[in-house]
């Protein structure tokens, strides 16, 4: 069968949904799944984060910062909330402005699929071929064995990026972009937890379910939440966040419980319990098996009466500023996002579309637009379907 239509979106996941309640009369959507916007089924722990009330465009990292600017002012976390809010879907924040369904990311889902009713989506089905016509594209599709040929003026790319290969991601969209000499900048695993060398895994083992408060610096950037101890190395908010700023040879610089004033207790206690054990002390302040690590990297040993000033401020700075060198990451198995990708030099950043290529749009993830964890890239979902949705619609 051949059939003629206005618009194809590959990838029926939270970019491709919302392109399709978007772009108007004659929209199909494939994906090879076999149910639509699976990621965001397990996303946010399956009550979907999804979105951020303090979504800026600092809050995304590109080789362009500046591209993602446009479309995140054009459609804003406030119009996607006004949807969730409209449907009725109840919802709460949790921290740091990160919205969450109280009941179940399938709320979305559901949300997104009656916005994009108007589309004809197809699932199991995949893409064998794509070609360029004279006005649009010649595309092939297979659907349990049997070929369905496509002609459509706008083809839309919404594959997503790499990250958890066995739940359907793909470097499709990074193969159409090459097919059509569009550039495509490296990609790597972001927000992903962080491993170690040998020697220091060693150390870490036995305090593997340790968590506390960190401030986690890396290459300028910096993040004050959560960090968990874990038996393959760091994890928790403030390393995945800084995970995405991180490259080969970097070192993390840790400040850990930045909002207590450790040194300055201790201080307090060496007048008052100067014979207290000066692991015990700092055991008050941090989790006991961290507490014994810190004291051996700064080198103390015996009663808070024993340690001068010089010793109390050899101890602040490991606490203020260790150094941990990470030797890799847990990659694309457990990464909540791919970095990198579709280079938005190649894209109009009002509407998605290549400008070499027109008629060919690329969204959401598979774009070299990478946000934060918190809810940011669900929104540059939202935001740049709806760039290109809308443009396509007219
Ligand atoms: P996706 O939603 O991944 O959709 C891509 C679609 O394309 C998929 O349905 C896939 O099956 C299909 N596809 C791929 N290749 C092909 C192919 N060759 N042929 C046909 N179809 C194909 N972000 C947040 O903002 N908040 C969160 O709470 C959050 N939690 C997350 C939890 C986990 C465990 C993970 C992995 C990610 C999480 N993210 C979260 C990130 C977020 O899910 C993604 O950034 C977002 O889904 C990207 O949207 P997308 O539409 O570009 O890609």
């Amino acid at each position: 069968p051949h059939m003629q239509i206005n618009t194809l979106i590959i990838g029926a996941g939270a970019a491709g949904l919302m392109c399709a309640a978007h772009s108007g009369p004659k929209t199909m959507v494939v994906d090879h799944a076999k149910a639509a916007g699976e990621k965001i089924r397990i996303s946010g722990g399956g009550k979907c984060n999804f979105t951020n009330m303090y979504a800026e465009p600092q809050n995304f990292l590109s080789a362009n910062p500046h591209f993602c600017k446009s479309a995140l002012s054009r459609y804003t976390q406030w119009d996607f909330i006004e949807m969730v809010a409209a449907a009725g879907i109840p919802y709460h924040e949790k921290t740091l402005g990160q919205l969450f369904c109280d009941t179940s990311a399938k709320d979305i889902i559901k949300l997104l699929k009656t916005e994009a009713r108007g589309a004809d989506i197809r699932l199991n089905t995949s893409v064998e071929h794509i070609a360029k016509a004279e006005n649009g594209f010649d595309v092939a599709l297979m659907h349990e064995g049997k070929l369905t040929s496509v002609s459509t003026a706008n083809l839309v790319v919404a594959t997503g990026g790499k990250s958890i290969p066995k739940m359907g991601a793909t470097d499709f969209g990074y193969r159409i972009a090459r097919q059509f000499d569009i550039d495509v900048l490296p990609t790597r695993a972001g927000l992903v937890p962080l491993t170690f060398g040998q020697d220091i895994m060693e150390a870490l083992k036995p305090m593997a379910g340790v968590s506390l408060n960190a401030r986690v610096s890396c290459n300028g950037a910096a993040f004050e939440e959560g960090l968990l101890i874990t038996h393959r190395g760091l994890s928790g908010p403030s390393i995945l966040q800084a995970s995405s700023y991180w490259h080969e040879k970097d070192s993390l610089f840790l400040h850990l419980e930045p909002a207590l004033d450790i040194v300055q207790a201790l201080k307090d206690q060496r007048q008052q319990a100067g014979r207290m054990a000066v692991h015990t002390a700092l055991g008050a302040h941090l989790p006991s098996k961290l507490a014994n690590y810190i004291i051996e990297i700064a080198g103390l040993s015996g009663n808070l009466a024993d340690q001068s000033d010089n010793d109390l401020a050899q101890l602040e700075a490991v606490l203020t500023e260790l150094e941990m060198r990470p030797t890799g990451s847990e990659g694309y198995r457990t990464a909540e996002v791919t970095l990198g990708g579709v280079n938005t030099d190649a894209l109009n950043s009002k509407t998605m579309e290549s400008r070499t290529v027109p008629g060919l749009y690329f969204i959401g993830e598979v774009v070299d637009v990478t946000g934060w964890l918190g809810g940011y890239n669900f929104q540059w979902a939202w935001s740049s379907g709806w760039a290109a949705g809308t443009a396509i619609a007219g």
